[in-house]
């Protein structure tokens, strides 16, 4: 391996070159006009990838974007790793607050800036050039791997889980690698073992048939505004617990373990409370800021609305009232259970004088990683020793439906190693990558095919 991380050390201009050039093919899935770019993006990481050796390299169609393939399978009796990551990128406007424009990269203050730069060609290049390392050095890899990049991650994944169906034999592997996640912090080698799912609601309150005259009729009939606002107050105890009946009867309370290491990482709360704007932090009580944001479930009202919203004054009891709840989900809940129970507690404790109908918008399921799996000791020493610093377990509170679509699929250990920073803007104007983290990520990757080829 000292010869793998030399070369890495003597390739590391060339590396970001090389990146450079895919940043260059604006592959935004979400916009028609660029569906030809699509294609040459995905033919621009095929090419790249066909001289490294690989038995097979493909690009498989789908009913939207193409994903590309590749396998190395010659490492006998040894683990096959499948790794995946996506080709495709975020909308670039707000366009005038980018500083240099997204697709033409540049270099400043050690970072690469331009869309796409660590969400996700960065991390998929972080594989490409692992793989050269050693296939440059040692002529083979230490084990059989399997890639596939898929080409529509930025708009929902749609046709992954055809794509994992259809293509299961080539996709079969014993472990699976996601590179598409942000580190804790700079400098700290970060494994994410734990997502929060989702369940997303509309609430309609129906009261009166039209709008009607707050002096001739109010105090006669029930008003859906006043009813709703009602509903929505009492969703949450003076605790912070949601009141939903039900709502935590499939939670996994978090184990003593998971809590000493949660409070072992470097957070730092006044910081991230400064980040948010916000006067003090609020939540469930009797958990820390990072549990509630990473393992504890919630439910948010995400807007309100009915009745006179206009200029002046209007005097109405209005005709309805709607608002949009969400719940992020931790394992064991189901998005279909809770919206059954969110749909029965609002029927429940509304006013009578109303109609109430509940529609279920959409949904995803947290995943929480089987980090006694002796692969995850393996991943820690991996990147520890690209980092030089211990090898953290972390959860992101947001959801990534596609991990549980790829861990449910192929029912193995799923290593969320992600190689993103916190505040590097994914999504947003001016994304950079930290080109340290670039270069200390190609040898994580190379470490870590080392160290599953010895298991
Ligand atoms: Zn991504």
């Amino acid at each position: 391996m000292d010869d793998v991380g030399a070369y890495i050390d003597n390739n590391r201009q060339r590396f970001v070159d090389e990146l450079v050039e895919w940043v260059r093919i604006p592959s935004i899935s979400s916009d028609p006009t660029h569906a030809k770019d699509m294609a040459r993006n995905a033919e621009h990481l095929a090419a790249r990838l066909r001289e490294l050796g690989a038995g097979q390299v493909a690009i498989w169609p789908t009913a939207g974007h193409p994903a590309v393939f590749a396998e190395w399978m010659r490492a006998t009796g040894k683990p096959t790793l499948l790794v995946y990551g996506h080709h495709d990128v975020q909308p670039v406007d707000p366009l005038g607050e980018w500083t240099t424009p997204p697709f033409e990269p540049s270099v400043r203050e050690g970072r690469l800036w331009g869309r796409g730069v660590v969400d996700d060609k960065g991390q998929v290049y972080i594989h490409a050039k692992a793989i050269e390392s050693i296939v440059r050095t040692s002529g083979e890899l230490p084990i059989n791997l399997r890639m596939i990049v898929e080409g529509e991650e930025e708009i929902g994944s749609a046709n992954l889980d055809a794509l994992m169906r259809d293509h299961a034999r080539e996709l079969d592997a014993d472990f699976v690698c996601v590179s598409d996640t942000a580190m804790f912090g700079r400098g700290i080698p970060s494994l994410c073992v734990g997502l929060r799912g989702l369940t997303y609601v509309e609430v309609h309150v129906d009261g009166p048939a039209f709008d009607l005259h707050s002096g001739s009729f109010g105090g006669g009939v029930m008003n859906p505004v006043n009813a709703l606002a009602q509903m929505i107050a009492g969703l949450h105890d003076a605790d912070g617990r949601v009141t939903v009946a039900g709502f935590y009867d499939h939670v996994l309370p978090l184990k003593d373990e998971d809590r000493a290491q949660i409070a072992s990482l470097p957070f730092d709360g006044a910081g991230w409370l400064r980040s948010t704007g916000s006067p003090a932090p609020w939540g469930e009580k009797g958990y820390s800021t990072l549990e509630r944001v990473w393992a504890r479930p919630t439910l948010d009202c995400c807007g309100i609305g009915g009745g006179f919203q206009g200029e002046g004054a209007k005097t109405i009891i209005p005709a309805r009232a709607s608002a949009k709840v969400s719940c992020r989900l931790v394992p064991d809940q189901e998005p279909d259970d809770i919206a059954r129970k969110l749909a029965a507690h609002f029927a429940r404790v509304a006013p009578p004088g109303v109609r109430v109908r509940v529609d279920f918008l959409h949904g995803g399921r947290p995943y929480l990683a089987p980090t006694d799996h002796p692969v995850f000791e393996v991943a820690k020493r991996a990147f520890s020793k690209a980092f030089g610093k211990p090898t953290v377990f972390m959860r992101e509170g947001g959801s990534i439906p596609f991990v549980r679509t790829i861990a449910d699929r192929s029912g193995k250990p799923c290593l969320l190693m992600g190689f993103g920073q916190p505040d590097e803007n994914a999504h947003a104007p001016n994304e950079w990558l930290d080109l340290e983290n670039y270069h200390l990520g190609i040898k994580s990757a190379a470490y870590l095919y080392d160290e599953i080829g010895k298991m």
